[in-house]
């Protein structure tokens, strides 16, 4: 419904955003009869598999386990053709969904939103995008995702260079990219780089990587699902899922029931050996639980996994520079890799080593670094994110009383449950910082984030209930917890976009407490403690 001249379209729900989180929160909306809209500044639905159009861009995480669960529809007629689906798939396949669930129309694309106020008085948000067009909404929905406002190199120079340059995230949408015979940058060895490196070093006519520090990576195994395959997946979509809500992160693969310490050298290489030619993140997760928690037993997996690099990189002096030395396996995201390492074999791949010799601009012909000067055609930054609160913070929130969302999580992120903010009513986070997404496989944790959110919604409208906040006490005890989960584990030692770090963002050089880290049954069950108990925490009127 439209009001006055304004053109303020009146709701309501707003989502912000129309990716795998957006599309789902969308649907259930509509079907409590609420009108709601989702609004995204991209061309389409998909939201991180709109913008990552890199080559080589995939699921770490088996493709049936990525695909939403509560469809038995989607889930049968939807058939992935291989165990962890390329980006163009997984974007046919939301588009697939939107489709199926019919709420294209109920999308908006193309739409930057600039700011959000809340009005205490009507108690209604108002949503203004950059076009000028407004929204206004009982509820406001953060879709917004964890890694969705990218992050350039603060490097002097970069917009005087002369060739071809993006962010992977801005990778073109409209046309291919020339790689053939070029000389290209990657900057960056995170999960992106290392897809885009694998990728592109075979196709490229000259690559250099320039990487900064390392990360524990290793195979990811990936195969194509044939039928007989494809119909055991389908059959057994109960059991997937069932196993998935008994793991840590909701993924297939959850620790070894043993200790480190009750077995034998032998079982345990065994064990090492078993899950490093294993398909996906099991050599992560199917681990003894010591090497999560133990420096000295996470020191004996990362040596494993260091004579692994050593054994695939024939230059020694080179694989000693792949090999991280200042945090163990799996304190940061471990980026899973099809011939990652095979790659600096290649006599057109040459490693650059940017904490050795720091890059010192980028010129109109390429990269200066202290001892060199190169020239490219591309330049590929594959730099990361600001993570959980940059897109949160691209955005003029502004909650009761005016204060400023941006202000509040100065250092770090302040939320009860990673869903609600106090100070910010009718305001829902999904899947967003302090709950147990990021720390989990994404799609089961977003179901977890937006069934909650709906029932929630569901009980507010029931309840002809106008106005939800979170309670600053609870908010601060929700606080507490998360960073209690800090201590002790070794996540919190690596400078991540787990832990915040990220030199190219002001401010952001020191531990955030970002994730909810005891689990997805845990955060599960306290979400389920809080509806149980009338909304504990929360202060409705
Ligand atoms: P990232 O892990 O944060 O990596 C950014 C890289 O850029 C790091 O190597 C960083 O070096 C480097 N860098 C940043 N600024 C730099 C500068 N000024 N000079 C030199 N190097 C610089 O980001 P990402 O690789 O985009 O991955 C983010 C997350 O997205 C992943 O961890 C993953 O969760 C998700 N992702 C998933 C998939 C998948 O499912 N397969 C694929 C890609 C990404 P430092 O380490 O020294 O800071």
């Amino acid at each position: 419904m439209e009001t006055g001249s304004n053109t303020t379209t009146v709701r309501d729900a707003v989502v912000i955003g129309a990716g795998v989180t957006g599309i789902y929160m969308l649907h259930r909306l509509l079907a409590l009869g609420l009108d709601a809209t989702a609004l995204d500044e991209a061309a389409g639905p998909g939201g991180t598999w709109y913008w990552n159009r890199y080559p080589g861009a995939r699921f770490d995480s088996e493709s049936y386990t990525y695909g939403y669960s509560f469809s038995k529809e989607i889930l049968e007629e939807w058939s992935w053709s291989e165990h962890f689906a390329g980006q163009p798939e997984t974007l046919r396949y939301l588009e697939f969904v939107v489709d199926k669930l019919g709420i294209r129309d109920r999308m908006q694309f193309g739409c930057k939103v600039k700011s959000a106020r809340f009005d205490g008085a009507s108690n209604r948000w108002t949503v203004e995008m950059e076009d000028g067009r407004r929204e206004s909404a009982r509820y406001l929905l953060g879709a917004v995702g964890a890694l969705s406002a990218a992050t350039l190199p603060r490097i002097e120079g970069r917009d005087d260079f002369e060739g071809e340059a993006f962010h992977t995230y801005d990778w073109p949408k409209d046309r291919e990219v020339e790689l053939a015979g070029r000389r290209v940058a990657v900057i960056g060895t995170g999960a992106t780089g290392v897809q885009v490196i694998q990728t592109i070093a075979p196709i490229v006519g000259e690559l250099a990587v320039f990487q900064r520090r390392p990360n524990w990576c290793a195979p990811l195994h990936n195969s194509p699902i044939d039928a007989e395959t494809q119909k055991r997946i389908k059959g057994s979509y109960d059991q997937i899922f069932a196993r998935m809500a008994e793991t840590h992160g909701s993924f297939l693969h959850g620790t070894d029931p043993r200790s480190y310490h009750e077995v034998s050298e032998e079982e345990r290489l065994a064990l090492w050996e078993k899950n490093y030619a294993s398909p996906g993140f099991g050599v992560w997760f199917s681990n003894f639980v010591e090497v999560f928690l133990d420096p000295e037993v996470n020191a004996a997996y990362s040596e494993f996994i260091a004579n692994k690099i050593r054994s695939r990189v024939h230059d020694p002096a080179i694989a000693e520079k792949l090999i991280p030395k200042d945090h163990g396996f799996g304190n940061q995201r471990v980026p899973l890799e099809s011939h990652y390492y095979e790659a600096y074999n290649r006599d057109n791949v040459r490693l650059v080593d940017a904490s050795e010799t720091p890059i010192l601009r980028i010129t109109p012909k390429g990269i200066q670094t202290t001892e060199e000067e190169f020239e490219f055609d591309l330049i590929i930054y594959a730099t990361g994110f600001d993570s959980f609160t940059g897109s949160y913070d691209r955005i003029d929130i502004r909650g009761a009383g005016g204060q400023k969302l941006r202000d509040k999580w100065k250092d770090g992120p302040i939320t009860y449950l990673g869903t609600n903010v106090s100070g910010f009513p009718n305001l829902f986070l999904l899947a967003g910082p302090q709950s147990a997404s990021a720390s989990s496989n994404y799609p089961p944790s977003i179901e977890t984030c937006v069934g909650w959110t709906a029932d929630f919604i569901d009980y507010l409208e029931r309840n002809a209930l106008q106005r939800v906040e979170a309670r600053l006490e609870a908010e601060e005890q929700w606080t507490a917890e998360i960073k209690a989960g800090y201590e002790g584990n070794m996540i919190a030692r690596a400078k991540s976009w787990f832990t915040g770090y990220n030199s190219n963002v002001d401010g952001h050089d020191k531990l955030r407490h970002m994730m909810y880290l005891g689990g997805s049954p845990a955060y599960r069950a306290k979400l389920a403690e809080v509806a149980s108990k009338g909304y504990e925490g929360f202060d409705l009127g």
